[in-house]
């Protein structure tokens, strides 16, 4: 079985980090609520597609390991790892209290993201955490291959997900909390079209490659006066930022405080 995502970690060197290294602000938010969203119960927590370890080694449990399918991120985790998909989880059905999934389903083929929800119920025992990008629009991460002319998105994102997209994936008879993280500004759709398509000006990461060809230099347009008045133009469509940037979704498989 192999993921696209997989590939780009083990190729770039996006996940060869320290878990310990300093947080984006925005990241610390979302690890911040994600830590809220633990009950104060759980004792055993499984992060699945945990990287390097970031949130894994931020989780004060008595029992906290990770599995992932990227062997690059493994080698930084500061707690006890397991390699696996998150389609075949090593963990028997209800073996651990809360089965916590951060920034991984988006990275999914859309087709299998149903198969891994339903690995990760399997597996709780009393509560799965998702979280994922909210409302993502794709397009604004992408850049365009000059090789192939490929468009993709640089962090392999292959969906964008919503509470509305996510929450059906779990039983109905499970109740489900939602919580959102950071706000974003939203880029104006038409505005987008036609910095990228029609002028040709992408966002950029230097830890990406095309999954097309697997050209991997690309130009930095950020800099340039026309990419930052796109930009401007945005700023004046919506002076705020109003949209929420992450979707926190708890699943309780067995409620809280009901240790059966
Ligand atoms: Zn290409």
């Amino acid at each position: 079985m192999s993921l696209d995502t997989a590939a780009l970690f083990e190729r770039t060197a996006v996940h060869d980090t320290p878990a310990d290294e300093p947080l984006r602000k925005s990241e610390a938010v979302r690890i911040g609520e994600t830590l809220k969203l633990i009950p104060p119960d759980v004792r055993t927590v499984l992060d699945v597609g945990c990287g390097p370890g970031k949130l894994l080694g931020r989780i004060d449990r008595p029992h906290v390991f990770g599995t992932d399918l990227g062997r690059v991120g493994l080698r930084h985790a500061p707690k006890p790892v397991v390699r696996s998909s998150i389609l075949q989880l090593p963990f028997a059905d209800d073996s651990v209290d809360l089965v916590l999934c951060a920034e991984v389903l988006e990275h999914l083929p859309p087709d299998l993201v149903p198969a891994a929800c339903a690995e990760l119920y399997r597996v709780a025992r009393r509560h799965v955490l998702v979280t994922v990008p909210n409302r993502e629009q794709l397009l604004e991460a992408s850049h365009k291959c000059p090789q192939c002319g490929h468009v993709f998105h640089l962090h392999g994102h292959q969906q964008s997900l919503t509470a509305d997209t996510l929450r059906p994936l779990f039983p109905a008879e499970a109740p489900a909390l939602v919580r959102y993280a950071w706000k974003v500004r939203p880029y104006f759709t038409p505005l987008l079209k036609l910095r990228t398509h029609a002028f040709g000006l992408w966002k950029y990461s230097p830890h990406t490659f095309c999954p097309k060809c697997g050209h991997d230099r690309f130009e930095n347009h950020e800099g340039r006066l026309l990419y930052k008045v796109f930009g401007a133009l945005n700023h004046l469509r919506f002076p705020r930022r109003s949209q929420d940037n992450w979707l926190l979704l708890r699943i309780d498989k067995t409620p809280a405080g009901d240790d059966r």
